[in-house]
């Protein structure tokens, strides 16, 4: 979906977080945090921050904007200490300020407690009004803060962070992959629906590190040992690595958008490396939408793994035909409107030797509002393609994501609003190809019930309270229907046909 963000200042559907945690004596935790942060990015960039403790007390340092741009030799030198979390943000809940950066510190009776947050509690509003019903006082608007304040309070009572972790998680409904700093040790919780990623890894044989995705182990040269299982709590501290399987669920509920588009490539996840899965999804598109053309060109970069598998199955052809520029900040200056009109141009540049008189397959993993992709087809046209045909890796976008993923209410997803044939229309593709709900389980190779497919199925795994729900979508449309509480739904799919040529 990196495409999306070619409206530079309206990214369609946004990442979340990226969470990183290491147990490391004698290592340089900081500088270590830092790397993984790094490796992170691409799931946050609005701010980032490091806690480190050096056994007695806690040092935060957080801040708006990217990794790079925050830390320098002097913080990190400063931050010194033998554990440490770090965090990537981009809000889904609370507002763009430095108040709502991660990772974030309460205190309790026996010192401090630091959090960093992956995620979304669907039910955070509900318990923010019982904590401040009881007086405790918010300094932030996210449902981060909740959990902390919650871990904080449950601490004071039984005397223990890690029996109030345990005490929370059934009261937390939604999404969360967190890493908890305390004085002298680090936790790392997972969900009982394991919705966000979050692993296990060892360096130098002797540190623990927690992180989002293995991608963030690698870059500091630690080794893969396991994911964290949803409902489970792993802590590492002097006496090692310990366990606790606090809650168990029917059923998983892993996000499918961090295979098709979150994930960074090289990451795995699930035991599955992101890129393989990607190209198979490609493969399996070949398969279910064939067409003749010329070349698969790939909308970068996320589109590349996909398109590698459309052409291999498919026996086209693959090129490159659009190339992007990699240097775009998210402070970037707003294009006026005659820059506007040249469209795309300013992040993506059309390749014309490698178009010109062709007929192009071009393959993305989504659409969601649908005026990038119609942007990027105009560009294609421009350089002299002959024929358009767009292909995407992913069923209809059609339900809005309340488990940590910043997507549009529903009445602006053009997956909900029109039929393939109308989204085809609206993108001026001369055909378009979806993969359809099953195409998308095959590929993959992963059973439905480990996964969260809500955003194409309209089934929300973990049930959404109902002003929640109301806030995301088009009740004009009257295809929601009120009053259900129970977990999974079906709601009715607006679009009988996934194709149309
Ligand atoms: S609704 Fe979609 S984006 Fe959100 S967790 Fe489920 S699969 Fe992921």
């Amino acid at each position: 979906m990196e495409a999306n963000e070619l409206l530079l200042a309206t990214p369609e559907a946004r990442e979340a977080c990226g969470v990183f945690g290491i147990w490391g004596p004698g290592e340089d935790v900081s500088r270590l945090t830092y790397f993984g942060l790094f490796a992170l990015q691409h799931r946050g960039q609005e701010s980032a921050g490091i806690a480190v403790s050096d056994g007695k007390q806690i040092d935060l340092f957080r801040e708006m904007g990217l990794v790079s741009q925050i830390f320098d030799e002097d913080t990190l030198t400063r931050l010194k200490g033998d554990l440490a979390i770090g965090h990537t943000r981009y809000s889904t809940t609370g507002t763009t300020t430095l108040a709502n950066a991660q990772p974030m510190v309460a205190e309790w009776k026996g010192g401090k407690i630091a959090l960093a947050h992956n995620g979304n509690l669907v039910n955070a509003r509900a318990l923010r009004d019982e904590l401040e019903a009881a007086g405790e006082k918010f300094e932030a608007s996210s449902d981060s803060e909740v959990m902390l304040r919650m871990i904080a309070r449950g601490a004071n009572r039984l005397g223990s962070v890690e029996d109030a972790v345990a005490a929370c998680m059934p009261q937390w409904a939604g999404a969360y992959s967190v890493t908890i700093l305390t004085e002298n040790c680090v936790m790392a919780v997972r969900d009982p629906y394991g919705v966000r990623p979050l692993c296990l890894g060892r360096l130098n044989g002797k540190a623990h590190v927690f992180a989002s995705e293995s991608c963030a182990l690698n870059v500091i040269g630690a080794d893969l040992v396991r994911e964290v299982e949803p409902g489970e709590v792993v802590v590492a501290d002097g006496d090692g690595i310990r366990s606790r399987l606090v809650q168990r669920s029917p059923r998983q509920a892993l996000c499918v958008f961090e295979y098709i588009y979150m994930a960074r490539p090289d990451s795995q996840i699930g035991g599955h490396l992101v890129h393989e899965a990607r190209r198979r999804l490609g493969c399996q598109l070949a398969k279910e939408h064939p067409v003749e053309a010329d070349v698969v060109i790939p909308v970068p970069d996320t589109g590349w793994p996909a398109a590698i598998g459309f052409a291999e199955e498919s026996g086209l052809p693959f090129g490159e035909g659009l190339i992007k520029n990699r240097y775009i900040p998210r402070t970037f200056i707003q294009p006026d409107q005659r820059l506007r009109e040249l469209g795309v141009r300013v992040k993506l540049n059309p390749l014309r030797e490698a178009l010109q008189g062709r007929r192009v397959v071009m393959v993305d993993d989504s659409i969601v509002r649908g005026t990038t992709k119609s942007r990027i087809v105009h560009l294609i046209r421009e350089a002299g393609a002959k024929d358009v045909h767009v292909r995407i890796s992913a069923p209809p976008y059609r339900w809005p994501c309340y488990y940590g993923v910043d997507t549009s209410n529903r009445s602006e997803l053009i997956g909900a609003r029109c039929s393939v044939e109308e989204i085809r229309q609206a993108i001026g593709a001369d055909s378009l190809g979806y993969q359809s709900v099953q195409g998308l389980l095959q590929g993959l190779n992963i059973p439905r019930r480990k996964l969260c497919l809500a955003c194409f199925t309209g089934r929300y795994p973990i049930a959404i309270p109902k002003d929640v729900k109301l806030s995301k979508l088009d009740l004009e449309e009257g295809t929601w229907r009120e009053g259900r509480g129970e977990a999974e739904t079906e709601a009715p799919a607006p679009s009988p046909t996934e194709t149309q040529e």
